[in-house]
């Protein structure tokens, strides 16, 4: 198993991975790493590098989407700022057909993040965000952008929480993603269920064929290099599954959040980076 990542090239290596994840028969969401910026300049300057992924997508043909962060757009400094930059953003998206997704951050931004995204989505709804198992408000949340209608990525959570805020349990935090599998599965939106885990994806499975959910109504979603193993074998299988690919120069915090979850990605980042 190697964790593989195109962290510190550029989007032609992005490109170059998502075509062969095309061919594979995976789906692939491309992500322009980057997160709390600093100026409003560096917030334009990443909404120009989202208009220009849609761009190369949509001309090279891939079956890809793209994922972004909100403090990337500049929510540290104004949700107002950030909502008109992602907007702008989600409109390049719906001219293409496409579709925007915004990453979750940690639990300080939760809230604002699900308020932009209803915003935006209210103007246009090329757009779905993400929701952490982890958090205990996660369910209400659930609920709540099932009533918009939002599409929603499920995955564990990978920024460190207190107990206030969060299951510290990984138990507990395995059993409310598959509670909440089950409220997003028979919701007749499309949604990723993100993760690794055997267990949560068997447990989707079977959620799937109880509830009698066909394979194209949901799809899975894995990190770049992580477990192909389980990847080759979800396409076979026949289910969808998209393929998470980061790219970029700033590649730190992201690179700590996979390290801080397996440290054994440290020998596979530095292989990769110096390759
Ligand atoms: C497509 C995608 C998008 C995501 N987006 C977000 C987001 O917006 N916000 C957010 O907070 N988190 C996000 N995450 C990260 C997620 O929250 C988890 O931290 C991460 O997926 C690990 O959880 P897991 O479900 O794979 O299960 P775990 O129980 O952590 O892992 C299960 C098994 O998967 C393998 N594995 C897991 N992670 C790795 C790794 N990094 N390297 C190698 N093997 C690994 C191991 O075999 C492990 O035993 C995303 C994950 C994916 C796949």
């Amino acid at each position: 198993m190697s964790h593989r990542f195109v962290a510190g090239e550029a989007l032609e290596e992005a490109i170059s991975a998502a075509r062969v994840c095309n061919q594979q028969g995976m789906l692939v969401s491309l992500d322009y790493l980057g997160e709390n910026v600093a100026t409003t300049a560096d917030a334009q300057r990443a909404r120009d590098a989202y208009l220009q992924v849609f761009d190369r997508i949509a001309a090279e043909k891939l079956h890809a989407n793209v994922s972004c962060k909100l403090t990337q757009l500049g929510l540290d400094m104004s949700a107002e700022f950030c909502e008109g930059l992602l907007l702008s953003i989600v409109e390049r998206a719906a001219a293409y057909d496409n579709f925007l997704r915004v990453d979750m951050e940690g639990s300080l931004y939760t809230a604002r993040t699900i308020d932009v995204v209803k915003r935006v989505r209210s103007k246009n709804p090329a757009i779905g965000t993400v929701i952490q198992a982890y958090l205990y408000r996660s369910e209400q949340d659930v609920q709540d952008l099932l009533a918009y209608g939002c599409r929603i990525r499920l995955c564990k959570g990978a920024y460190k929480e207190p107990p206030e805020v969060a299951f510290p349990k990984k138990q507990d935090v395995d059993a409310n993603y598959v509670k909440l599998t089950r409220m997003l599965l028979p919701s007749g939106i499309y949604h990723g269920i993100a993760t690794h885990d055997p267990k949560m994806i068997a447990a989707t499975i079977r959620c799937a064929s109880e509830k009698k959910i066909s394979k194209s109504d949901f799809e899975f979603q894995m990190l770049y290099g992580v477990r192909t193993d389980l990847q080759r074998q979800l396409v076979r299988d026949g289910y969808r599954l998209r393929i998470y690919i980061p790219y970029g120069q700033d590649w730190f915090p992201y690179f700590m959040r996979r390290l801080a979850e397996r440290p054994a990605n440290l020998g596979f980042f530095v292989r990769n980076f110096f390759r």
